[in-house]
């Protein structure tokens, strides 16, 4: 059978086996798609039936977390940790805290993350977490409670050598300190490696907040680069507004770019001299509320409720919000707009529809696993330092996540080049990251 018959054959499988998560699907879909021709090149992958293994999860946890708000009423929400893939190392990816989140989202999350992972070239498995919890307008006591509450079980499973988990949507520095905090109690053990994403003061590693943005913008110059060109002066859109977008847009400000907007769940933002940056983080990380708070310090900028942020022309679009928000229209919005290189800061942002528009009008496309693979391989770093019970300075860290970033970039190029395939980083990352997996997997044995 021909690799591409065989990953249609796997794809319906996989449909079969994982009714109604359409995420999931999306995901593999995509993967199966780029490695047709690693399949043809390799026949021992499917020998060994590689791909069937990787699209099944080695385990899936699902828990109840029972907690109890401010004024005593009691809440029930449901908790996941999907323990993909540790071929490379023990399971690593963060946990989402936000009301979209099923198993469906938390295992595309983690069947993107072994790739991502892979890619980094650092020693990591895959997996992911979460849960349907809504974090907006609770109280910091409501998501302190919370935290615990889901520790009482994820406990269990975790571990510096067995499963590791950080921060994604919901989920930031104060999460990750009361889940620490937890699990230093019920266990009392501290176990510094057992969770990244820790503050400063208790076991975390500089840069690991700005890492996936820094990362992503990092990545952005690299392509640009690759054909003579640079980030200074560029017209960036960002979307989202949380920890990603924030970095994402820090970072091309000190590389020359002007970032003229971002975006929260009530509409975005324009800012023609570029964000301020200072009172984005005041709004968003001190005080917490929605974006338009902006223009009220900002008259000159402009609030627009309700709309995408992609009807603002620019030349690099990073969207940092989240899955799909990149619809075809959206695309061709781009497209008309002027734009010329969409790299994801979040996780699948753009929809199959979309990146078809982009790719019909050579618009360069750098794909999440690769582009926003800073956030986790920073976090390898701050496993790195925990383990050595050491803690390197900014610049020394920021350097290498650099490094990282240029290699993921370099590894990407190399293999969609190798594979026929030059320029598209969608194909590089997805057979690179693959077959970091797939050989990993082949010299372990039948597991
Ligand atoms: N949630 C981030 C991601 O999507 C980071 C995961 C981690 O640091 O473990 O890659």
């Amino acid at each position: 059978m021909s690799g591409r018959d065989k990953s249609a054959v796997i794809f319906a499988d996989v449909v079969r086996r994982n009714p109604g998560e359409s995420e999931f699907h999306q995901a593999v879909l995509e993967v199966l798609e780029s490695i047709i021709p690693a399949l043809d090149k390799h026949p021992e992958y499917t020998e060994a039936k590689i791909i069937e293994r990787i699209c099944e999860p080695e385990r899936q946890i699902i828990f109840r977390v029972p907690w109890e708000d401010d004024r005593g009423e009691v809440h029930i929400n449901r908790g996941f940790r999907v323990e993909f893939n540790s071929a490379l190392g023990p399971y690593k990816g963060g946990l989402r805290f936000h009301p979209s989140v099923n198993l469906g989202i938390v295992k595309f999350l983690g069947f993107e993350q072994t790739f991502k992972n892979g890619l980094t070239g650092m020693p990591i498995g895959g997996g992911k977490g979460g849960s349907d919890f809504d974090p907006k307008g609770r109280s910091d006591r409501e998501i302190m409670r919370f935290c615990q509450s889901f520790m009482n079980e994820l406990y269990r499973h975790i571990g510096e050598y067995t499963d590791v988990p950080a921060g994604d949507i919901g989920v930031g520095g104060r999460e990750i300190g009361y889940l620490f905090g937890q699990y230093k109690r019920i266990t009392n053990r501290y176990e510094s490696g057992v969770l990244t994403g820790k503050g400063l003061g208790y076991g975390g590693a500089q840069v690991r907040r700005e890492a996936t943005g820094y990362g992503a913008v990092f990545f952005a110059d690299e392509v640009l680069r690759t054909s003579g060109d640079r980030l200074d002066g560029k017209r960036v859109l960002v979307s989202g507004s949380g920890n990603v977008a924030i970095y994402a847009a820090e970072k091309a400000q000190q590389l020359g770019a002007v970032v003229i907007g971002c975006s929260d769940s009530s509409g975005y933002i324009r800012d023609d001299k570029g964000l301020d940056l200072e009172l984005l983080k005041e709004i968003k990380e001190l005080r917490r509320v929605r974006i338009d708070e902006y223009v009220r310090a900002r008259p000159h900028a402009a609030f627009v409720p309700g709309s995408p942020i992609w009807e603002v022309p620019c030349d690099v679009a990073i969207p940092c919000a989240t899955q799909n928000e990149i619809s075809a229209t959206d695309a061709a919005n781009l497209v008309e707009g002027g734009c010329r290189l969409v790299v994801e800061g979040a996780n699948m942002p753009t929809t199959p529809e979309a990146l078809r528009v982009f790719e019909g009008a050579g618009v360069r496309f750098a794909p999440g696993k690769a582009a926003n693979a800073g956030g986790v391989a920073a976090s390898a770093l701050e496993m790195q330092q925990n383990a050595s019970r050491d803690s390197w300075s900014f610049g020394y860290s920021e350097e290498r996540l650099q490094e990282i970033m240029k290699e993921i970039h370099a590894s990407c190029h190399t293999t969609a080049e190798e594979y026929g395939m030059p320029g598209n980083y969608v194909a590089g990352a997805n057979i690179a990251g693959f077959r970091r997996v797939a050989e990993a997997m082949l010299a372990l044995g039948l597991i």
